[in-house]
């Protein structure tokens, strides 16, 4: 057994804690998103052996213009793929394509706190409700119309949405859920998003709820709801359909 601390040795112990905390308790302020970079670029080494908060450093003398480029979002991801994605419901409203770029596919991104997306809306295109774990997104819209919003967090939950037209922006605040609609029903939208993260993450709340890997239990589901044990196994069947 461990001889007990002499108090001087517990006082001393307690007064780094507090050192401690007054030191990081500022960084962690103004830390609202990725750490910043400790050098001019770290392009991600994608074999790299060593897992670390981030992605390693591929070697700087291996580095070219190529690490700094992208050509991900050249390309609409619409139309052809549009027909193979699910309606969502009896409303007829399909999924919008998501095409982000970030530190998995984009190595340059990595250390530089950011990451980019083009979202293309078919004719009454969703974009679910979703959170970003660890960024703020800004939208800009390029072409078409969209029905934007989020929902403050408790006890107001208040819903703050609005209808964009080309050329306007929308800040969706960091971890907050949001969605986008297209609420024209003959022509397409195009929005670039951008995220203050490299790896902004994204939790479809649909998803997170009714097609969870191993399922949540069905009581948590139907206490949650209010609703039985069909209605939660249609509710399944429904949101794993969307999703495929
Ligand atoms: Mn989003």
């Amino acid at each position: 057994m461990a001889a007990p601390l002499p108090s001087s040795s517990i006082l001393l112990v307690a007064l780094s804690l507090v050192v401690a905390l007054c030191i990081t308790a500022p960084g962690q302020l103004v830390a609202a998103a990725d750490e910043d970079p400790l050098q001019d670029f770290c392009v991600a080494d994608a074999n790299a052996a060593i897992t670390i908060n981030g992605v390693t450093c591929k070697p700087a003398d291996k580095v070219t213009a190529q690490d700094f480029t992208s050509t991900l979002l050249r390309t609409p991801a619409a139309a052809a793929t549009y027909d193979s994605y699910h309606t969502s419901g009896s409303n007829g409203s399909k999924a919008a394509i998501v095409t982000l770029a970030s530190v998995a596919n984009f190595a340059g991104l990595n250390t530089q706190g950011l990451s980019i997306a083009r979202i293309d809306f078919p004719p009454k295109g969703l974009n679910p409700p979703h959170v970003h774990p660890r960024a703020t997104e800004v939208l800009f819209l390029v072409q078409g119309t969209l029905t934007v919003g989020f929902v403050s967090t408790a006890p107001n939950n208040t819903l703050f949405q609005t209808t964009l037209y080309p050329g306007d922006l929308f800040v969706f605040p960091r971890g907050l859920a949001h969605f986008q609609i297209n609420p024209d029903k003959k022509n397409p939208a195009l929005a670039i998003a951008a995220l203050n993260s490299q790896n902004p993450g994204v939790s479809q709340l649909a998803v997170a709820l009714f097609a969870a890997n191993p399922p949540l239990p069905g009581n948590v589901l139907q206490n949650t709801f209010g609703i039985d044990e069909a209605e939660v196994d249609a509710l399944t069947a429904s949101v794993q359909k969307t999703i495929t």
